[in-house]
């Protein structure tokens, strides 16, 4: 995830005052980093939206953890240092055991967060998850009300998963809202912006679709890549104006980390100045995170680098603690994904950027060749934007 606000806010404050502002401290943790897991604690859902990674529907699944089991997986998450939860589904809100698992997750101090479409939350749901104390609830809208519904499946998702997020603002909530670009959504996306700041809803989290790319292509001339650019540059803007203005809004974006390379082209182009320090931050952060600094527990206890890994198990919680499944480096994928750098190939061998996207979406790589150290074909920066040089025939 590329916390755009933050990288900007610095910029700003380095416009302000002429200064960079200095780096944050950071303690380095025995044993190196613990990464934020992904807990879908249900693949149970009221919906059937169109991009569902989780393929999820409105029945029960057999097999998934029970609630002694979660219990005994938070505790081992705990013992194992890891900082922050998120709660997500399917739609988390009908898992039986949630409430256990917040109650539990907030004791033992986790940062919690819950991801949810928003639209079985009334104001008594709105008072049980504002009592339950969580730190982040995301919500999804695709687009304006008929995108949405048409998104969702659902006449009516639109206008029940924004009055959610009134009511859990009206409780003093941190709300947020997440949007996934596509052909069919793009048109909604300054709307979507717009009414992010008529509600003063806190975040706006932008993910890209993981979607299949195809080879060697004009980037710049791909109507796709085009609209890509396009959201970015209204996002950045959206980010800088915030920024600049001390609004306490924040822009994130996620699944496309080539995100923190044109961020840092869109700074250079307008303050030069700050490009070289900004670059450090972005080299600091490393782009890419899958099994390094997010995890994901599925509902049937499975663990994978992240949630779009679904189809690579790198083990089972009910036979092995989460934190020996995750050290594991048995696992080809996994070895691959901690190394630094990556052992990545294609154009994304040659890139002088990839210390900042650290090599961007694998997936994106292995479901279009088969190979998860291939280019990211979701790339949407040219050659001669990043630096890549071509020999002459
Ligand atoms: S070519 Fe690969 S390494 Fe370079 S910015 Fe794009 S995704 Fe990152």
């Amino acid at each position: 995830m590329l916390r755009i606000s933050q990288y900007l806010r610095e910029v700003a404050q380095a416009e302000r005052t002429g200064r960079y502002p200095a780096a944050p401290a950071t303690r380095a943790r025995a044993g190196g980093p613990r990464p934020v897991v992904i807990w879908n604690l249900t693949r149970r859902c009221n919906l059937t939206c169109k991009h569902c990674y989780a393929l999820s529907a409105d029945h029960a699944y057999p097999g998934e953890l029970d609630e002694a089991q979660m219990l005994a997986v938070l505790d081992d998450l705990k013992a194992y240092g890891v900082p922050a939860l998120i709660l997500s589904g399917g739609e988390p809100l009908l898992s039986p055991h949630l409430w256990a698992v917040a109650r539990r997750a907030r004791e033992l101090g986790f940062h919690l967060g819950l991801s949810t479409n928003g639209t079985l939350i009334d104001a008594a749901m709105a008072d049980r998850i504002a009592s339950h104390g969580f730190d982040y609830v995301g919500i999804s809208l695709d687009g304006l009300r008929e995108t949405h519904d048409r998104f969702r499946r659902l006449e009516g998702a639109f206008d029940a998963s924004l009055a959610a997020l009134r009511m859990l603002q009206g409780r003093g909530l941190n709300v947020g809202m997440r949007y996934t670009l596509t052909a069919m959504n793009a048109q909604d996306f300054a709307p979507l912006l717009e009414l992010m700041r008529a509600e003063r809803i806190g975040k706006f989290y932008f993910s890209h679709l993981n979607y299949a790319g195809r080879g060697n292509i004009h980037r710049a001339r791909d109507a796709r890549f085009a609209a890509t650019r396009e959201a970015m540059d209204r996002l950045f803007q959206a980010a800088w104006s915030a920024a600049w203005n001390a609004e306490p809004a924040e822009y994130v974006s996620g699944n496309n980390d080539a995100d923190g390379v044109y961020l840092l082209r869109w700074v250079q182009a307008r303050w030069p100045e700050w490009a070289a320090p900004l670059r450090e931050r972005l080299v600091a952060w490393g782009g890419n995170a899958s099994g390094v600094g997010v995890a994901n527990i599925d509902n049937l206890g499975h663990v994978h680098p992240d949630t779009m890994w679904w189809h690579h198990d790198l083990g089972d919680v009910r036979e092995r603690p989460f934190s020996a499944i995750w050290e594991d480096r048995g696992d080809a994928l996994m070895d691959g994904l901690k190394r630094k750098p990556r052992p990545l190939q294609g154009r994304c061998a040659a890139c002088p950027q990839q210390a900042i996207c650290g090599g961007n979406t694998r997936v994106r790589a292995q479901q279009v060749t088969g190979n998860a150290w291939a280019e990211d074909p979701g790339c949407y920066l040219e050659d001669a934007e990043l630096g890549i040089e071509h020999e002459m025939a």
